[in-house]
């Protein structure tokens, strides 16, 4: 099983032969051997520049023997050793570690760790100015301005001294001919702040003592072990962990904090920055290139600290990782799904465990796998049942829909709609939460019944009124909305099918034209920026109601909400994986968990057709326990993970047919193991992407089945890549 097969450190060896493996960030299974010039020193992890083909690349020198039979003069030569400080023996075998579990080339694993191109050789010091003191032979009021303000001490640069005087670069050009100043040279700027453990005290409570106690007492042995915070949202367990960071920082190590919606949460990096002094350097897509490369490389230096980012940071080559938080931990955002299929959140577990450190799950409603890992001892449980101070969780009530339906033409139950009044009356805020973009999730036809379908993909164009388009959710693709049907060419007859949050959005601006409401999903026009601007907005209150997609179920602080109204609970309950009810009753408690974080009397809504399924039970009951050990015991029955283990193979090709006789032969040819099963192949849950065909195949195994090996046999029979017939590996899959 996943944390089972320990990985065993070889010892490193000193590099006496003139050859040296070096791994390329390409899809290469292996790494490549390079002769290493006269005079030039390197080690494993060092950083070096080689060619390839007509290239040249970054790579890695690797661990491990070379090939050794190969003449090193037959070898290209290494070109070039970046001044950068090797990645750590901890961060190789991780590499390694990863490469095998997911069945992915190393060099593609390597790449992730590797994802900041310029970074490698050091940043250039920066000219700056040092006061003399002195006299200039004519004094200006110009000059004496900008004498005034250097008179501080501190180094300015040319032009951050005119700036701040406000005057011209060539008066303080003046100066330095006159010998008033001399110029320096000034190590780059840090990115961040260090942020300083006692920058404020710890002002933990209660059963927060108990919890940051028994997380503390691993911090400072300083070994491997995973805590799991569970705790109720709101119940302080962001405080709690703050002083494991605390401790790791007083010990000298770095911290990574990993979130699932990094970019949003600047309310996170405020309040971090209230308990250290300073806020942690940020790591995500949205990064600007520049900043990239500078977390980068002081993460690599140890000039950064403490580092919060999205899944991608955990591949950071820090210099002396001490502690790795995962905060909501059981988020499917988590999982990576392109190339290299990994879930960070386990990665997290494997790092801490190859890095003899302690790593922190966090989450209000643990993934059932890290229960089981709690249930078994292999986790600690650290329980935070109540919310902090005088806030209480919200009141929870169903909303039946078959009792109380909408009006005609309309999705929010009467029910729902006076609550809303009364919420927004009162000058508080509510927030509808419906996990769909766009206005209409389905378009047709009035007359002839025809379905705007995705060109390239078998899915439903989503019709977005705000931008007069529809569009495909799977690939992008867009076009105007047609105001005649392209099949029967009758004019104005298209209707939409079902909603999505913009048609909320429009009832609800029906039912209360004066309320200030605001729509936000991912496609939000503006982007991240306008998403960070309008959360902003919200917490301050400056909108009554608020309809959105999950974006705004994360980890958002919204005091005066006191309103949460779930437009259709049983949304995600009915594609048929047996994670469903899982990951509804997640999504539901962490949305409806957005209500009466402060005082205010909250409640929440949920409108659905199925009051009786055991995810509404649990969700209205506040009974997780007896929710999850159903779910628990039903896996265990099925041997569905974390009982037994399972990977899903998709098989992509231009043709339908392509695809299935690949699969096909590929089950053929899997060999025979007791305990390890291939169901399938069958069409993939989404069969059309982007105009390739996909097939899958679903490989189950019991818990101590080597999954591993049995489908590197499997690969061993036949290519991962053929014509345009492509093979995509994704261990543990997020839905099967
Ligand atoms: P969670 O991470 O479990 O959602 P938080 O750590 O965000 O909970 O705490 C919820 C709210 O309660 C926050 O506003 C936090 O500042 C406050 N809080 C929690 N514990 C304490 C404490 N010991 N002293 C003061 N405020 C606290
Ligand atoms: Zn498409």
């Amino acid at each position: 099983d996943l944390f089972g097969a320990l990985f065993e450190a070889a010892p490193a060896k000193p590099m006496m032969s003139r050859t040296v493996p070096v791994l390329v960030p390409m899809p290469a299974p292996r790494a490549y051997s390079y002769a290493v010039p006269e005079g030039m020193a390197v080690e494993p992890g060092s950083v070096v520049q080689v060619p390839l083909g007509p290239r040249q690349v970054i790579g890695v020198v690797w661990d491990g023997e070379d090939d050794g039979g190969v003449d090193p003069k037959k070898l290209r030569p290494i070109s070039h050793v970046f001044d950068c400080p090797p990645l750590g023996k901890h961060m190789r075998d991780f590499i390694d570690w990863v490469a095998a579990y997911t069945l992915s080339p190393p060099g593609l694993v390597a790449r992730m760790a590797l994802r900041a191109p310029a970074a490698f050789d050091p940043e250039p010091m920066i000219e700056g100015l040092r006061f003399i003191g002195g006299q200039p032979e004519r004094m200006t009021p110009a000059r004496a301005k900008v004498m005034e303000i250097a008179a501080d001490g501190l180094s300015w640069t040319r032009l951050g001294l005119a700036h701040a005087a406000g005057v011209s670069t060539s008066v303080v050009d003046g100066l330095i001919s006159q010998g008033i100043f001399e110029t320096i040279f000034l190590p780059p700027p840090p990115v961040v702040a260090k942020p300083d453990p006692e920058f404020t005290a710890s002002r933990l409570q209660g059963p927060q003592k108990d919890a940051a106690d028994e997380i503390l007492a691993d911090v400072r042995k300083g070994e491997f072990a995973v805590s799991l915070i569970d705790g109720v949202t709101g119940s302080g367990k962001t405080e709690v962990y703050f002083e494991a960071i605390a401790e790791t920082l007083r010990r000298g190590k770095q911290v990574l904090i990993l979130l699932p919606e990094i970019a949003l949460t600047a309310s996170f990096l405020e309040r971090f920055q209230d308990r250290f002094g300073a806020k942690p350097a940020e790591w995500h897509s949205d990064l600007a290139p520049k900043m990239r490369e500078k977390v980068w490389r002081q993460a690599v230096t140890g000039e950064v600290r403490v580092v919060a980012g999205a899944r991608s940071a955990l591949f950071l080559p820090f210099e002396d990782l001490g502690l790795i938080i995962v905060d909501e931990e059981h988020d499917p955002a988590y999982k990576q799904e392109d190339r290299v299929y990994y879930n960070a959140r386990d990665m997290a577990v494997v790092r801490g465990r190859i890095g003899d450190f302690p790593v922190v799950l966090v989450s209000a409603t643990p993934s059932v796998e890290s229960q089981v890992n709690g249930q078994s001892g292999r986790y600690t449980t650290i329980h935070l049942p109540t919310r902090f101070g005088d806030a209480a969780l919200p009141d929870l009530h169903l909303i039946d829909m078959r009792r109380h339906a909408p009006e005609r033409g309309g999705f929010l139950s009467p029910v729902m709609i006076r609550a809303i009044g009364k919420t927004v009356a009162k000058g508080e805020q509510a927030l509808l939460f419906l996990n769909r973009r766009g206005y209409a999730p389905l378009t047709l036809c009035r007359v002839c019944g025809h379905r705007f379908q995705c060109p390239q993909c078998s899915s439903w164009l989503v019709e977005h009124r705000f931008r007069n388009q529809i569009q495909c959710h799977q690939c992008g693709y867009a076009e105007r909305t047609p105001e005649a049907c392209p099949e029967c060419g009758t004019l104005d007859h298209l209707v939409a099918c079902g909603p999505g949050v913009e048609r909320i959005a429009e009832e609800v601006e029906r039912h209360f034209p004066e309320a200030r409401t605001i729509v936000l999903s991912s496609d939000i026009m503006g982007g991240v920026k306008r998403l960070r601007l309008e959360l902003e907005a919200i917490a301050k209150g400056e909108a009554d109601i608020v309809i959105g997609t999950q974006l705004v179920a994360k980890g958002h602080n919204f005091p005066l909400m006191t309103l949460v109204g779930i437009v259709d609970a049983d949304l995600g309950l009915a594609n048929g994986d047996p994670r469903a009810a899982e990951r509804t009753f997640q999504l539901l408690s962490q949305v409806t968990g957005r209500a009466g974080r402060t005082g205010l009397k909250s409640h929440g809504l949920l409108q659905t057709y199925q009051p009786q399924h055991p995810v509404m039970q649990a969700i209205v009951s506040g009974d997780a326990s007896a929710f999850y050990e159903r779910e628990i015991s039903e896996r265990e029955k099925a041997i569905l993970p974390p009982f037994g283990r399972l990977a899903s193979i998709i098989v992509s090709a231009d043709s339908r047919q392509d695809a299935e006789t690949h699969a096909r032969g590929m089950r053929n040819a899997a060999p025979q193991v007791s305990g390890i099963s291939v169901l399938g192949p069958a069409e993939a849950p989404i069969a059309l992407v982007r105009g390739r065909h996909r097939f899958r195949l679903l490989v189950h195994g019991r818990r101590n089945s080597d999954m591993q090996g049995f489908l590197r046999a499997m690969l061993a029979q036949s290519p991962r890549e053929r014509g345009s017939v492509q093979v995509q590996l994704d261990i543990d899959p997020q839905s099967f």
